[in-house]
């Protein structure tokens, strides 16, 4: 599975992270079905946009772009998205990508320009367009684009290697194709087949990718190989905020770290941003973070009251209720990533569970097993354990609880009252049940 990664010359957004998330939740489910991922995201450290940033900042391209790299993979953990097994940079894989244009030469597929830049004759290869539909006869066959990204109506000749110009400053490598660097579609044609081999499973990318990266990806790798380049691509759709396309001009675009500033847990994010399927345009709101919040607490719950869960029980009702989210929610999940019926499956699970809880109908080995079930479908969501783990009750608050479930035994109802006070204060929230005294962390902002 080769999945576009972050262009690194700006710390990524929520849209990127769309992306990231999508792909992690792909990878998950895939694993959980027995399927070996190897996953390669590579980083462009050298295209149009790294070596404008580097240059605008008078920073080395390479401590530049060091700096974006560190940012993303600390983005990354706080996200609980699982790491690739190879994170190839394109400045590593120079020779690759001359390699390759040198095979694209030989086979009349490139040439060299007056500009002295290498470009990619599209009217010769002909399932050009086959990706993102356009038709080659709509195609400016012989007008050349030198940018990396450029619009489906300006489908031209696009460059491979790109001859030094002033502009590019340091930044260039003296090589047989003369002075200069890389188009950013050669770096992924090359790094993808180094660590995947020609014919690979998986592409994934946002849709915005499809056009003309995806596209020019396939035209280099399958002209200089012959065979299929990829089985199958995966796109996901744009992400909009509060209803709006995100840009800065509309005062509503937000990176990883802007919301993070504002203290929102990376693990809500993580949560909204894959409850929607992939290929739907996501509407990303604040109001849906409180709502996500709430959900993922819901489950959090509910694994707190199964670790204490003692009743008579179920007479076989939980083994079908376990029964029928496992179908539900892996039915769903099989269908082309069809999150939003998976966690509606897994969301009546839980309120069911709840109730036979409340009816005290659930034995300690019928929750162990539900617990189990539940860390399963965990290891494909990513939300539940890992805050779970940071919940630890300061020792203060112990002695208190204890102290108010001795004030209650007496009937002494107004110093249990004032303990609980005091443990609000204290950021811990008591709650009295059927099954004895809960507590949870209030989470801080
Ligand atoms: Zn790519």
């Amino acid at each position: 599975m080769y999945t576009c990664g972050p262009t690194v010359y700006d710390y990524a957004h929520i849209g990127n992270y769309r992306a990231f998330l999508f792909e992690d939740l792909l990878k998950r489910w895939l694993e959980h079905r027995g399927f070996k991922v190897t996953h390669v995201m590579n980083l462009t450290d050298v295209d149009d946009k790294t070596i404008k940033g580097s240059q605008k900042q008078q920073i080395p391209l390479e401590k530049y772009t060091a700096h974006y790299t560190n940012a993303f993979f600390e983005d990354i953990k706080a996200l609980n998205i699982k790491p690739a097994d190879y994170y190839p940079k394109a400045t590593g894989h120079i020779p690759e990508m001359i390699a390759l244009v040198k095979t694209l030469i030989q086979k009349g597929y490139a040439y060299k320009a007056a500009d002295n830049s290498i470009y990619y004759a599209i009217k010769k290869f002909k399932n050009y367009g086959k990706l993102s539909h356009i038709k080659i006869a709509e195609l400016k066959t012989g007008a050349r684009v030198k940018t990396d990204e450029y619009k489906k109506e300006e489908a031209q000749d696009f460059a491979l290697w790109k001859a030094w110009t002033p502009e590019d400053g340091n930044v260039f490598w003296e090589t047989e194709l003369g002075k200069g660097r890389p188009g950013w579609h050669i770096e992924c044609s090359a790094m993808s087949m180094k660590y995947l081999g020609e014919t690979f499973d998986i592409h994934c990318g946002g849709v915005d990718n499809m056009f003309p990266h995806h596209e020019n990806e396939i035209a280099q790798s399958e002209a200089a190989t012959g065979k299929k380049f990829v089985n199958y691509w995966l796109h996901n759709e744009h992400l909009l905020v509060e209803g709006k396309k995100m840009a800065k001009k509309f005062g509503n675009f937000y990176t990883l770290r802007d919301l993070l500033g504002k203290g929102y847990d990376p693990i809500v994010i993580r949560f909204l941003l894959l409850s929607t399927h992939y290929r739907q345009q996501f509407n990303f709101t604040f109001e849906g973070l409180d709502a996500t919040k709430g959900a993922i607490e819901r489950l959090r719950n509910l694994m707190r009251r199964l670790q204490d869960a003692d009743g008579k029980d179920s007479g076989g009702k939980v083994a079908e209720l376990m029964l029928g989210v496992q179908a539900g929610f892996g039915e769903a999940m099989d269908d082309d990533l069809n999150i939003s019926v998976a966690l509606g499956a897994l969301f009546d699970f839980a309120r069911e569970v709840n109730a036979l809880l409340d009816a005290d109908a659930i034995s300690r080995s019928e929750a162990d097993e539900i617990s189990a079930l539940m860390r399963g479908f965990d290891g494909v969501l990513g939300v539940i354990g890992a805050v779970e783990m940071e919940e630890a009750l300061p020792k203060e608050a112990t002695e208190l609880i204890k102290k108010r479930e001795e004030a209650r035994k007496a009937r002494d109802w107004a110093r249990a009252d004032a303990l609980r006070l005091r443990l609000r204060e204290m950021g811990v929230v008591v709650e009295d049940t059927a099954q004895g005294v809960r507590w949870r962390l209030e989470k801080k902002g």
